[in-house]
């Protein structure tokens, strides 16, 4: 295997089967294959929080996104490199993802001028949003300033200072050891217009010409192939996306990320999906940077997108909010969620969700997980967080199932069907000629 695993071929992407625009298929890496539609979960600081990797592993997950700012910061890349990469520091063996640090350079820093973090909530016009006059969340005392070369920055851990630039992003993710990294980039915000989005697309797409040459010019320094994915901006602007993704497309990365300002609302999520994805290349795989709620991952993979990440599973299962499809009388939940804080659930000797095969919803009560989370056990938010990841795996493995079966439309419906209006929307670019038409052989 070490010999094998060094060979350039080791990564690359099957496309297995299609259902309208939407793709079965198999991410190959160094270490292991992601069979896609996948769901990332998120390991900030190379670690699920509160999980034992071995009890994710055992949980269904194939893939794991750790963030190269914060551990670039906290321990540094050349201690995470001294111990042969991330698997090997994380004790996780299966795939892993980093970020190029931009999103958090950018969101976590404040820019000075806005004075405030440039990265809004997603989707503002929506309930649980930031809506369209609130202020973003006010980071003082920190700051970022943007160059055409390289971003300045304040570390949030202890004040130090910082210049990233694309080369030291890549240099930074080759050390960390990823199998997937991704293409330095600048993530506006809704706060930012036309003009300056597009200056700063054209920015970042300068920086992923350089980020090509940094990851071309070195040598993978674990002995396993590393791969490098573009990241396509340009906001919620129709001419910026579609110049972006086509931009993007025409360079030789190993897959394409999705990321960036996505819009104010699904709606315009979709919208920025169908411009983006019309120009991508069927053989590369495709990642949705963010996305984790049901609607948003049931339209982005209808639409043709491969992976997703998102950080919501495992953090709001550690204040109570589990994921659920029904409630006990078999009715659609709304979000597809239950407050587990709620008192309803005082007296409950019932499973979190009838019917689901996680270690947590096998032997623990809804009582019991109560009891634990209103006493402040660090046990409560780590068995809610093995079922809502569980949750996500279902749904993944039911969306691939549904791919194969030349079915899709039929499963978001199942999902959807109790709200047709968004189960319409979802289903809106899985019409005939919405996609690329041929597949790569
Ligand atoms: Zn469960």
């Amino acid at each position: 295997m070490p010999s094998a695993a060094r060979t350039p071929q080791e990564i690359g992407f099957d496309l297995l089967e299609r259902s309208g625009a939407a793709r079965r298929g198999r991410l190959r890496t160094a270490h292991g294959a992601v069979e896609t539609p996948a769901f990332v979960a998120v390991g900030t600081q190379a670690s699920v929080k509160g999980l034992d990797p071995d009890v994710v592993a055992t949980s269904g997950v194939q893939v794991l996104f750790a963030n190269t700012y914060h551990l670039y910061l906290r321990p540094g890349a050349d201690v995470v490199a001294e111990h042969g990469g991330l698997h090997r520091f994380m004790g996780w063996a299966r795939p892993l993802l980093t970020d190029s640090g931009g999103f958090q350079v950018f969101s976590l820093g404040a820019s000075i001028e806005h004075r405030v973090g440039k990265v809004a909530n997603i989707f503002p016009d929506e309930p649980g949003g930031s809506g369209g006059s609130q202020r973003l969340r006010p980071t003082s005392g920190s700051m970022v300033r943007v160059g055409e070369d390289e971003v300045h920055f304040v570390s949030h851990v202890d004040g130090s200072r910082h210049v990233f630039t694309p080369e030291k992003s890549i240099a930074v993710q080759r050390a960390l050891g990823a199998d997937v990294t991704l293409a330095f980039d600048e993530c506006t915000s809704p706060l930012h217009d036309e003009a300056y989005t597009h200056a700063s697309m054209q920015r970042t797409h300068r920086w992923a010409r350089r980020c090509l040459d940094a990851f071309g010019g070195a040598p993978a320094p674990h002995g396993y192939h590393q791969a490098l994915f573009g990241i396509v901006q340009g906001g919620a602007f129709e001419a910026l996306r579609r110049e972006s993704a086509a931009f993007v497309a025409g360079l030789p990365f190993d897959g394409i990320a999705i990321g960036g300002n996505l819009g104010r609302s699904h709606a315009e999520m979709h919208r920025v999906l169908d411009w983006t994805i019309e120009a991508l290349p069927a053989g590369s795989p495709r990642h949705l940077l963010g996305i984790g709620d049901v609607p948003g991952i049931l339209a982005a993979v209808v639409r043709g997108v491969d992976t997703f990440d998102c950080v919501a599973p495992t953090r709001n299962a550690r204040t109570g909010t589990v994921l659920a499809r029904r409630d006990d009388a078999g009715v659609p939940r709304a979000g597809f969620r239950l407050n587990l804080r709620n008192a309803a659930f005082a007296r409950d000797e019932r499973p979190l969700e009838t019917g689901c095969d996680c270690s947590t919803c096998r032997r623990f009560s809804r009582a019991y997980l109560r009891h634990l989370l209103k006493s402040g056990e660090s046990l409560g938010p780590q068995l809610l967080s093995v079922h809502n990841l569980r949750f996500m795996e279902r749904l993944m493995a039911e969306l691939r199932a549904a791919i194969e079966a030349d079915a899709l439309e039929a499963c978001v419906l199942a999902w959807l069907g109790h709200r047709p209006d968004v189960a319409d929307a979802v289903l809106g670019a899985s019409s005939p000629g919405s996609g690329p038409a041929t597949l790569a052989t």
